[in-house]
């Protein structure tokens, strides 16, 4: 069977101009990296998804509103766990001293950048977060690995894709995988583009033609289990989403629909969404 991988475009919108609170840098106080709970769901969906949070949220207390976004944290909890065991493998890659995000106010802050400037190339993504982090011009001491391991954590918590160059599993080579990195000097907008090309297919290109109905029909995971003995594998990585082993007869499965729903939810009535360099900014 052949596997179709639809092209998605990820709809990223730019934060609310709240403030976000201060937060301590001691390793394990609330606010440090260290120290992750529920309490910043709320703030980071602002972070993330512009949610105009109520006065409640915004001063970390309870929710007042029952209009506000913050309702939603739960159906986000997938999501949570996922940033909550990036962080922590960030963390736990990195010495204190020469961690570059210390907070999650930092994180946060950069998150806000790369949304701001998705033009930007990752050299210069490297050197804007140097700068943050000593408001200073770059120095040639600063430590690459440290910068692009900051790097690599914005990017995946912002899009949940693996940036890195240095990621591969046993499986993904036995499969005949790729993967594309975000090089140097690619702006980020692009690497987005590159690793979903829009595409026109004859079929899915058409969502209201007999065929696409016919194929959804004929594509449900009950049929696929027991005509094809296709098991399904859930994963995290959108890039993927309907990817096929094919020799061990497993169908890979985004699981995360709430992230993509809060990022089509975020963008929906705002202007030109045709690129990802306009829908991840402001
Ligand atoms: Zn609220």
């Amino acid at each position: 069977m052949q596997a179709h991988r639809q092209a998605i475009t990820i709809n990223l919108s730019f934060i609310s101009k709240a403030p976000l609170a201060e937060a301590s840098s001691t390793e394990m106080t609330s606010g440090a990296l260290g120290y992750t709970d529920e309490s910043l769901l709320p703030r980071l969906g602002q972070v993330l998804w512009s949610w105009q949070l109520c006065t409640g949220c915004l001063e970390v207390q309870s929710c007042i509103a029952d209009s506000c976004p913050a309702k939603r944290v739960v159906r986000l909890q997938r999501y949570f766990q996922f940033y909550k065991a990036v962080v922590s493998t960030y963390v736990d890659g990195s010495s204190a001293k020469d961690r570059v995000l210390k907070t999650h106010e930092d994180l946060w802050r950069a998150i806000r950048a790369l949304k701001s400037n998705p033009d930007i190339t990752r050299a210069g993504f490297r050197q804007l977060l140097f700068s943050s982090k000593t408001g200073n011009l770059p120095d040639p001491t600063w430590n690459q690995s440290d910068l692009l391991n900051a790097a690599t954590l914005v990017v995946k918590l912002l899009t949940m894709i693996d940036s890195s160059s240095l990621y591969h599993s046993s499986d993904r080579l036995e499969t005949g995988g790729s993967r594309i990195h975000w090089k140097d000097d690619v702006p980020f907008s692009k690497y987005l583009q590159d690793l979903f090309p829009t595409e026109n297919h004859p079929v899915l290109s058409y969502p209201h033609s007999d065929l696409l109905i016919d194929m959804k029909s004929e594509l449900r995971a009950t049929k696929l289990k027991k005509h094809l003995g296709i098991t399904f594998r859930p994963t995290h990585d959108i890039r993927n989403h309907l990817r096929l082993h094919r020799r061990l007869n497993v169908l890979e499965i985004y699981h995360h629909t709430t992230f993509l729903k809060e990022h089509l939810r975020s963008t929906r009535g705002s202007g030109d969404r045709s690129s990802p360099s306009t829908s991840i900014k402001v």
